[in-house]
């Protein structure tokens, strides 16, 4: 039966029995089952088998011994592999929608586009396999400098984009000829599954991607300590971030880290304030505002501020939240219950100092549903205005000038994304210049696509996720001067 037509628990049958995937075979092993959940009806989807130590140790074992033989595999190959993996995504996306709804909660349509977006990425990265970088110059040597792969990868994914991430990681490691050992987010494993299973259809040789599923940290310490392991790569909350990057620190071993961010949003007096609202809804909204470069802080100019907010909370209260697997879903449930808290805990904060809460709320419904939320008026010293909200809150404040609204969009320790509306061209150059992050959109929502750089300045992380610089995550460079 087609998703456009039917009811959340019939769907819910059609969430697919999960294991670890080991040398290209599926693997329980012999640790606890971990329950996966429906966070639109908190319906149990299946017990996820979680390994034991000595199976994590085997699977690590086994990618690093696989990167002797992946290291020199022909380019051509590993862009084939790759170009017949997005295309089996796409064949496959029906189903690959349908349990990424069910076990992340966001709408059916945006899982179609999660999963479309991951195959054009893997297509990019097939592209940047062919293309390898290197430079040559004579100075008295003939010099050589060619970029190989690092070595195996540890990698950590997250549950937001429990597809997207997870090709990022893979499609710029294995263009670069790396092996990797993916330890994806256990609440949303079907996701990640329908990716390694992808490679593994197209031809993927043994051992070059192991997917394991066990206790969080018994799996960091077990994959980041084996010697073999060259690099960290993870995405996710900067708690865990810091742990892993201590535990590879002490080791000498070099991570990449995405910890996410606190947009903030310059909107000043001489656009289309009403069009820019719609769209900031659009954006803030969609995947529940569960999105590291998703808009938080509206900082707008004081003569267009309440004409923002009204035209902002119109279309806001025309969301329409529901179970993600109903079509007409425009926002749905939230991932995980600490999302519901988190949002509670901060709106409450805000409102108890003053801020005033426009629309939105909590929904009481099964289900971890929160109703798309503006708070105006929010003070600086509101805990929201400084931690990362991570749901579907936005946050407005009176700006009177850019100099003000620079010095708060820079007043965080986070720099991953900016958004910024002027029609001004000098306004906009002067404002991105000073804007501590990493991606910035000038008059658009949106930064980021599967063929541009992406990744964050300041606490949001180091290391890019996207473009040709992704590749260059998972390569050293090497050196060879030739007597003439
Ligand atoms: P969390 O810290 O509980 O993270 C959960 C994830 O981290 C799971 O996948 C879990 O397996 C993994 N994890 C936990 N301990 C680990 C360990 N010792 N070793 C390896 N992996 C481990 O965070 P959360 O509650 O899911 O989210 C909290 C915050 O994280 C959000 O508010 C947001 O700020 C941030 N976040 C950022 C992104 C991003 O894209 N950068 C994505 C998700 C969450």
């Amino acid at each position: 039966m087609s998703s456009l037509t039917e009811a959340p628990a019939a769907a819910a049958a059609r969430y697919p029995d999960l294991a670890s995937i080991i040398d290209g075979e599926r693997v329980v092993g012999a640790g606890t089952r971990r329950p996966v959940r429906d966070p639109a009806t908190g319906r149990v989807l299946t017990e996820l088998p979680l390994l034991d130590r000595a199976t994590i140790a085997r699977a690590t074992e086994s990618a690093v011994r696989a990167f002797a033989t992946w290291r020199r595999s022909d380019a051509a190959e590993r862009a084939r592999l790759l170009r017949d993996a997005a295309d089996l995504l796409r064949r496959r996306s029906d189903a690959i929608a349908v349990a990424m709804t069910l076990e992340n909660g966001k709408p059916i349509g945006e899982a179609r586009g999660e999963v479309a977006f991951s195959a054009d990425i893997l297509d990019f990265f097939a592209g940047e396999a062919e293309r390898p970088a290197g430079r040559i110059s004579d100075s008295g040597t003939r010099n050589r400098l060619t970029f190989g792969p690092i070595g195996p990868i540890a990698a950590f994914t997250t549950w937001n984009y429990p597809l997207t991430v997870p090709a990022r990681k893979l499609g710029a490691a294995l263009a670069a000829g790396c092996t990797v050992v993916l330890k994806a987010d256990e609440d949303t494993p079907a996701s990640a599954a329908a990716l390694v299973e992808a490679l593994v259809d197209a031809g993927l040789p043994a051992g070059v991607v192991q997917l394991v599923f066990g206790d969080p940290a018994e799996v960091s310490e077990v994959t980041i300590a084996h010697p073999g392991i060259r690099k960290v790569s993870f995405t996710g909350s900067a708690a865990v971030g810091r742990l892993l990057a201590e535990r590879a620190g002490r080791l000498g071993k070099p991570l990449m880290l995405e910890l996410g961010g606190h947009a903030p949003v310059l909107v000043f007096d001489d656009v289309d304030v009403e069009a820019v609202a719609r769209q900031a809804v659009g954006a803030k909204f969609h995947n529940a505002g569960q999105s590291c470069g998703s808009p938080t802080r509206f900082l707008v100019q004081e003569s267009v501020h309440d004409p923002f907010v009204d035209a902002f909370a119109a279309a806001a209260r025309e969301v329409r939240v529901d179970d993600g697997i109903r079509e007409t879903t425009v926002m749905g449930a939230l991932g995980n219950e600490r999302r519901i808290a988190a949002i509670r805990s901060l709106v409450d904060d805000a409102v108890e100092r003053g801020a005033r809460a426009v629309t939105g709320g909590a929904l009481e419904r099964p289900g971890h549903f929160w109703a798309p939320t503006l708070l105006t008026d929010v003070p600086d010293q509101a805990r929201a205005m400084h931690e990362e909200p991570f749901g579907p809150l936005a946050l407005t404040r009176r700006i009177r000038d850019a100099d003000e609204a620079i010095g708060i969009a820079n007043s965080l320790p986070y720099g991953l994304a900016a958004y910024v509306f002027t029609d001004s061209a000098r306004r906009l150059d002067n404002v991105t210049d000073r804007l501590e992050v990493g991606m910035i959109g000038a008059n658009v929502f949106g930064v980021g696509d599967a063929t541009t750089y992406f990744g964050g300045a300041k606490e949001s992380g180091y290391g890019a996720e996207g473009g040709p610089e992704a590749v260059s995550e998972y390569q050293v460079p090497k050196l060879v001067a030739a007597a003439r």
